[in-house]
């Protein structure tokens, strides 16, 4: 693989894009190196300025999860820019999308559309803490939910202190509303709950983590936390900016059958344009502006062409059979790679959920949480990674982020996946 034309461009990103990148997880810091520089997709394919071909199982972070440039999408968003890329009233196609987004995830009664996953929870957190008349909120360590202020908190000294910024530029005074636990440790959710219930507006969690690695729900971790918040009379929001159309075609509270009071949307919903939502019970939506007093607002929310690209992908993902498919390519691939990790005495365990999955480098049979996918070797995967790289596979350039198939992958794309990962893996073991 020859790199020249993207190290060319890093340098020059340098000068004028804070550390070259518009998303510091570009820049490659998780795994040393340079980061790539694209040019176009293609199905399951990407293609850097260097003319290299890439299978790519980043897919955008997620929402292109009918793989690069699908025809119909592409379509639909030229149709749409033809009309008119925006006019800041309403449309017909964002009516659309309410109802499909209403008809398609099981707790949706209205959904308001934002830009951002971020903007998303944002709101959703807003909006909880409008309706209850409380501040405080409980999220989960290593569980992302975008860069707002409230959510770049992790926990102080124990889960009973009040949480500390993790970034300058957040004021104490507000991450100390936000307490955060182990996920999927009930009990400690339940002692929190016993010290401030009558204070927390809500629990935000990521019904299936995708953001320290991928690390699913044990049974019973979800439904405990209806139960709590049900007994306290806390919003629990589901923030499915990730799992939404990509663990199930209802998200991660079908596949489960946990109905939240909120949900968030982001990454597939805009089928790549930048897209996000939230949304929920009726009795608590209805407290957003202008209906009801909590402020929320957004110039290119709803934005005809980002309808468009989304409700395009939206249809694709409802043929029949769809999700069984992605999700028997998926467990293909992980099982594959698991395999040949075995083969050359590598210890691996991994998780796979829908078209979403995590490898990680560790003995332990199982990771739920956090703490331990922080102790996997990360030495070991940043070789596999750029090993991979050298063979044509673009996985995430973390060894805490998800992993993404799309329905474009087929038997050849997995097969390719699967050779590399032998030879990779057996350099590994040497
Ligand atoms: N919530 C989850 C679960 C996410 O994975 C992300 C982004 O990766 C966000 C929220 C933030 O979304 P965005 O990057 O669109 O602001």
């Amino acid at each position: 693989m020859t790199q020249i034309h993207s190290d060319d461009l890093f340098r020059r990103a340098q000068a004028h894009i804070p550390g070259g990148v518009n998303s510091p997880v570009r820049a490659f810091k998780g795994v040393g190196g340079e980061p790539v520089f694209f040019t176009r997709g293609e199905g399951a394919y990407l293609y850097d300025v260097d003319d290299n071909r890439y299978i790519d199982y980043v897919n955008s972070w997620g929402p292109l999860i009918v793989g690069h440039t699908h025809p119909e999408v592409v379509t639909a968003v030229q149709e749409a820019a033809a009309q008119g890329l925006g006019f800041g009233a309403p449309t017909a196609t964002e009516i659309e999308m309410a109802e499909t987004l209403c008809r398609l995830v099981p707790s949706m009664d209205l959904v308001r559309m934002v830009s951002s996953g971020t903007e998303a929870t944002m709101s959703a957190i807003r909006l909880a803490r409008g309706f209850t008349g409380r501040d405080k909120i409980l999220k989960f360590e290593g569980c992302y939910h975008g860069h707002a202020d409230s959510l770049l908190v992790k926990a102080g000294s124990g889960a009973l202190t009040l949480g500390v910024p993790t970034s300058p530029g957040i004021p104490l005074s507000v991450a100390e509303h936000t307490l955060t636990v182990s996920y999927n440790n009930l009990a400690e959710v339940q002692e929190v709950f016993n010290h401030f219930g009558e204070q927390i507006a809500a629990i935000i969690v990521e019904p299936v983590a995708g953001n320290m690695n991928c690390v699913p729900p044990v049974p019973g971790f979800l439904e405990g936390l209806r139960t709590i918040c049900d007994n306290h009379g806390s919003v629990l929001i589901f923030d499915e900016v990730m799992t939404g159309f990509r663990v199930a075609l209802g998200g991660a509270q079908a596949l489960y059958d946990v109905t939240p009071d909120l949900t968030t949307l982001g990454k597939v919903v805009g089928g790549g344009l930048p897209v996000g939502a939230f949304g929920g019970r009726q009795k608590i939506m209805e407290m957003i502006a202008p209906l009801g007093p909590v402020y929320q607002a957004g110039t290119l929310s709803g934005n005809p062409v980002a309808m468009a690209a989304g409700l395009a992908t939206l249809k694709l993902i409802q043929a029949p059979g769809f999700y069984e498919h992605l999700s028997r390519q998926t467990q293909k691939l992980v099982n594959g790679i698991l395999g040949r990790a075995r083969d050359a005495d590598i210890p691996m365990t991994a998780n796979q959920v829908g078209g979403m999955f995590g490898l990680f480098f560790t003995g332990e049979e199982e990771v739920t949480c956090y703490e331990q996918a922080t102790h996997c070797h990360l030495d070991r995967f940043k070789s596999f990674y750029h090993g991979m790289l050298e063979h044509g596979i673009y996985f995430a350039p973390s060894a805490f982020e998800a992993g993404f198939v799309s329905s474009a992958h087929n038997d050849e794309h997995i097969a390719a996946t699967l050779q590399a990962a032998e030879q990779v893996l057996a350099k590994l073991s040497l």
